[in-house]
Formats: structure tokens, C-alpha cells, sequence
């Protein structure tokens, strides 16, 4: 929904082929974290793409919020992060990056990292999409990919053949199943994630939360996340007694008001995994009117913004604001 609406905004025709409801998977089932979670950690082509998206985030929430009155309730909350961690060194690499960060006697605090409310996020997305003209087609599988002569003549789903001048995938943890042969090196595969809800009357926390792999996420309404995993089951996205016991063991050892409340729902996403979590942003390099912009893993909204810069300048010919050959569909 981002690519398409990029693309809306600069005149082109845009038809969205959805399986099932659009905004449901991965992106529906994130936290909205709107920044790596440990930065130093990941490769430059990962910070790259997470940290110019994180910049403009700001600016797309505004003009969602104006253009659709849906707020995605973007928020620079922060985020503490607590150890096991090398302080010195991360806080260094911040300094090298340009990212605040503070030292505090429990950890490192980043101040600019934001949040934002998926499903919020999501319907702002669609108002958009729709609201530019954008045509959305739900409980449409495609099938298959049908090229002829070097191009892709069509594309053959559940509710008959769709026509274009070009074709995008963005089918997340599905995008490999989807290309079937025309995938080449885009290797994307489902990691799931389970999540916890909470609900407090007000904020439990100021800021999010973050101790290796588990976040705690405050909501500005009470609202508490807590999260996550990363498990390679395949395309199975059901939840696990096991998680949800591992899940509040550790959320109740960082936040003890944690014991007395309920679970309000516990779901799971699958995440679209790829090697050194480097997304697949571009053309096809046989096919020229085929293209992606899948493969983020773990920071696909955080991505977003970046990478449907990166796709439309691919597609317009225009300069890159970086060099984008990491993400090359070869
Ligand atoms: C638990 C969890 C926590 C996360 N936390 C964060 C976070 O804090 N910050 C962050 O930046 N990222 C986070 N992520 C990652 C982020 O959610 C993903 O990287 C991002 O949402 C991927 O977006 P997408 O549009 O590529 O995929 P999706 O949102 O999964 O969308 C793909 C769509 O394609 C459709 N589709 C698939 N196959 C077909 C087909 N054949 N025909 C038609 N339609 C099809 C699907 O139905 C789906 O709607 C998290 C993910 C999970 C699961």
C-alpha cells in the first residue's frame, strides 16, 4: 500500500491484488518499532534503508493523518535499551551515525526512536490508496506470473487475468512462493513472531522497552505490546502456550505490573525473512516490467518509506540517494 500510493501520487494507474483482507499479515502483526532494534548490531545496507526510512516517517504520518484523518499515531517515545549490552560501543556507534543516544545507569536510551499503530497505520495506508484512485481487489490470489517474449503479458489469480504496463510484488513472506520461477536469488522465506496485548488505563511505561529479543511497547491509550520471537515453522501462523509462558516470564521480569493482567488477545505474524535481513528492491533482470519491493524482515514498516523511494527512482531512472546494489534482484 505505501509502493502503491507512492505511485498514485505521481499519476500512475494502480490496481492492489489481495488474497485475502488487505493490511492483515505481517504488517497488520508487527509492533511498529519505527527503528532496528539494536542498530549496531545489523550491516550498513540494513541502517541505511531503516535509518532514512525512520527520517521520513515523520513527515508520511503528517500527511496521512491531513490527507485521510486517520491518525497512525506516530510518536517519538523513545527506547531504552537495557543490557546485556556494550554500552560504550553502541553509544559510539551512535555518535558515528548521527543517532542520540544517552547513557543511563541501566542501559542506553535513544530518544528519537517513534513508534507507530499498525492496524492504525494500515487503514491510513488504504484511505490513501483509495482516496488517489487507487483500485484495491480483495480475496484475489494470484496464481501465477504468466510472461511471454521477455515480458510479463499478465498475471492469472483466483478472480481472472489482470493486465499492466508493469507488475510489482510486495507479497511479503509469500514473494518467493508467488515468483515461483522468476524468484532468481530473492530469497524470502516466513519467520514467525508472537505478540502479547495488555491493557492499562494509563501508560505503564513511558518509553518502549528492549532486552535482546523481547520489547515492551506503551500505546499513548493503555494499550501495552509485548513482544517477540523468531521461529522457523514454515507458513504456520498459529500461537503457542510455550511462547505466551516464555513471553510473560520475561515481560513480568522487566514489568511486574505485568503478574495481575490479563492477556487481552496473542497472535503471531509472518515475518518476510531474508539472508542479513537485506530486502529485494528493484527490476527483474529479465523480465524489465517485473519488480519487488519485498524481503524486509524484520523492519518493514521502519523500511517503508526508504524503500518505496528506492523503487519509484528505480522505475523513474532517477538518482538513488544511496548506493542501492545490495538490494538488486539478481
Ligand atoms: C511479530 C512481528 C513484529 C514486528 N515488528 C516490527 C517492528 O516493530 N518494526 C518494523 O519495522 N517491522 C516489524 N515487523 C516486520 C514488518 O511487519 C514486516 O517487515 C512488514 O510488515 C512486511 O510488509 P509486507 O507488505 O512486505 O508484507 P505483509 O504485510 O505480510 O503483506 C503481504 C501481503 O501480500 C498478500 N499476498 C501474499 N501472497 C499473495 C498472493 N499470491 N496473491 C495476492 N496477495 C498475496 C498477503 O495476504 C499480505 O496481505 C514485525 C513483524 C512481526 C511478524
Amino acid at each position: 500500500m505505501a509502493t502503491a500510493g507512492a505511485l498514485l501520487g505521481q499519476g500512475a494507474a494502480v490496481t492492489l491484488l489481495e488474497r485475502g483482507e488487505i493490511g492483515r499479515e505481517s504488517s497488520w502483526a508487527g509492533g511498529g518499532i519505527l527503528s532496528p532494534l539494536c542498530p549496531w548490531d545489523y550491516p550498513d545496507e540494513v541502517n541505511r534503508l531503516a535509518l532514512r526510512g525512520m527520517n521520513m516517517f515523520g513527515d508520511l504520518a503528517g500527511t496521512l493523518q491531513q490527507t485521510t484523518g486517520i491518525d497512525p499515531q506516530y510518536r517519538r517515545c523513545g527506547m531504552l535499551v537495557l543490557p546485556p549490552l556494550d554500552v560504550q560501543a553502541a553509544s559510539d556507534w551512535c555518535a558515528t551515525h548521527g543517532m542520540q543516544a544517552e547513557k543511563c545507569d541501566d542501559g542506553l536510551f535513544l530518544p528519537e526512536v517513534a513508534q507507530a499503530r499498525n492496524p492504525r497505520l494500515l487503514q491510513a495506508l488504504r484511505a490513501r490508496v483509495e482516496k488517489l484512485g487507487g483500485r484495491i481487489v480483495e480475496q484475489c490470489e494470484v496464481r501465477q506470473i504468466v510472461a511471454e517474449a521477455g515480458r510479463v503479458r499478465h498475471l492469472a489469480t483466483t478472480r481472472g487475468d489482470f493486465c499492466a504496463d508493469a507488475f510489482i510484488v510486495t507479497a511479503g513472506a509469500w514473494s518467493k512462493v508467488l515468483l515461483g520461477e522468476h524468484a532468481l536469488k530473492a530469497d524470502i522465506k516466513p519467520i514467525r513472531g508472537q505478540m502479547l496485548l495488555f491493557k492499562f488505563d494509563t501508560p505503564p511505561l513511558p518509553h518502549i522497552v528492549l532486552q535482546g529479543d523481547i520489547y515492551l511497547i506503551p500505546r499513548s491509550d493503555g494499550h501495552l505490546l509485548l513482544g517477540s520471537t523468531r521461529e522457523d515453522v514454515g507458513f504456520d501462523k498459529s500461537t503457542t502456550d510455550e511462547v505466551r509462558e516464555m513471553l510473560l516470564q520475561r515481560g513480568i521480569a522487566l514489568l511486574p505490573a505485568l503478574r495481575d493482567m490479563p492477556v487481552v488477545k496473542h497472535w503471531a505474524g509472518l515475518r518476510p525473512a531474508s539472508p542479513g535481513n537485506i530486502p529485494t528492491i528493484g527490476r527483474h533482470p529479465q523480465l524489465p516490467n517485473l519488480y519487488i519491493n519485498s524481503g524486509h524482515f524484520r523492519y518493514g514498516v521502519t523500511m517503508s518509506p526508504a524503500a518505496v523511494e528506492v523503487l519509484l527512482n528505480t522505475i523513474n531512472g532517477t538518482p538513488q540517494p544511496f548506493d542501492v546494489t545490495p538490494y538488486l534482484w539478481r
